[in-house]
C-alpha cells in the first residue's frame, strides 16, 4: 500500500533528508587514499549523532541476509554495486566508491547516495559516474504528478542504456516514509506509461545503478551483503528521496 503524505510530513522528511545529505558530504570529503571504508562510517555516525537521528541500515536485517547491517553507510568500491560493509579496507588511488546513507529523525526516514572517486580518476570511471547522475535527473524529471511509475523507469534505463550500460537485475528505488522501504516498487528500467499514477504526496527513493561492462548480471559476496558485478567491471549509483508535488518533484536529500 502506497502511504501518501501530507505536506506537513513531506517537510519533516525534509529534515531527515538533510542529514542525509550532510553525512554524505561529510564522507565525501572525508575519503582520500588510504582513507578505511570504517572512518567512512564513523564519520557518517558522528553526523547522525549530532543531528540526533538514527539510522536505519545499522542492525537492518532481511530475510536473504546472513546477519544484520553492521554500518550506517554502505560502501562498495569498484566491481562492488551496492551494500558494500564498511570494513577495514582502505581506499586506494584511482578507487571508484560508493557510499549509501540513510536516517531516522523524528520517526521520518530519508536515503541517499552518490559516486565518486578517489586520487587520479579514471576517465571511464567519470563517464560512469556522470551517467549515473544523468540517469537519477532524467527520472526526478520524470516524477511529476500525473505520470506513472513506468516513466520513471523508462527514463533512468534509457539513459543508462544510451550510454552502453548494464542495470542490475531486480534492483532499484522504493517508496519511503516511516519505513525505509515503502511501495512502490521504482524499478530501473521498463516501458512507459505503466504502473502507478503518481500523485502529490507520494515520496520515492530513486536511485539508478550502472555496470560499466554492459551485462546486467551480479552475484553476493562472501560476507552476504556485498553485490558485486558479474563481470567485475566497475559500477556506480546515485540516489535521491524526491517528492512528487504539485510544484513538481522536490529533492529532500539535498545539501
Ligand atoms: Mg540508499
Ligand atoms: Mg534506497
Amino acid at each position: 500500500m502506497v502511504e501518501i503524505k501530507t505536506d506537513a510530513s513531506m517537510d519533516a522528511m525534509r529534515e531527515a533528508g538533510r542529514v542525509v545529505a550532510q553525512a554524505l558530504t561529510a564522507v565525501r570529503e572525508a575519503a582520500t587514499v588510504g582513507t578505511s571504508l570504517r572512518e567512512l562510517d564513523r564519520t557518517a555516525r558522528t553526523v547522525l549523532d549530532k543531528a540526533g537521528a538514527g539510522s536505519p541500515f545499522l542492525g537492518y536485517h532481511p530475510d536473504w541476509a546472513p546477519v544484520p547491517f553492521p554500518g550506517v553507510l554502505c560502501v562498495s568500491v569498484n566491481d562492488a554495486i551496492v551494500h558494500g560493509i564498511p570494513d577495514g579496507r582502505r581506499l586506494a588511488d584511482g578507487d571508484l566508491v560508493s557510499v549509501d546513507c540513510g536516517a531516522l529523525l523524528d520517526g521520518w526516514a530519508g536515503d541517499a547516495a552518490l559516486s565518486f572517486t578517489v586520487g587520479r580518476a579514471r576517465p571511464a570511471d567519470t563517464r560512469l559516474v556522470r551517467t549515473a547522475e544523468a540517469a537519477l535527473a532524467a527520472g526526478i524529471e520524470a516524477a511529476v504528478v500525473g505520470n506513472r511509475v513506468g516513466d520513471i523507469a523508462h527514463a533512468i534505463g534509457r539513459v543508462c542504456r544510451d550510454a552502453g550500460y548494464g542495470i542490475p537485475d531486480g534492483f532499484g528505488g522504493h517508496g519511503i516514509g516511516r519505513r525505509m522501504h515503502e511501495d512502490p516498487g521504482v524499478p530501473n528500467e521498463g516501458p512507459p506509461g505503466r504502473g502507478m499514477r503518481l500523485r502529490h504526496g507520494m515520496v520515492l527513493a530513486i536511485e539508478p545503478m550502472v555496470l560499466a561492462g554492459g551485462k546486467d548480471d551480479w552475484w553476493t559476496a562472501g560476507d552476504g551483503w556485498t553485490m558485486r558485478t558479474g563481470d567485475g567491471s566497475r559500477a556506480a549509483h546515485a540516489e535521491h528521496t524526491v517528492a512528487v508535488t504539485d510544484d513538481g518533484p522536490r529533492i529532500l536529500t539535498l545539501l
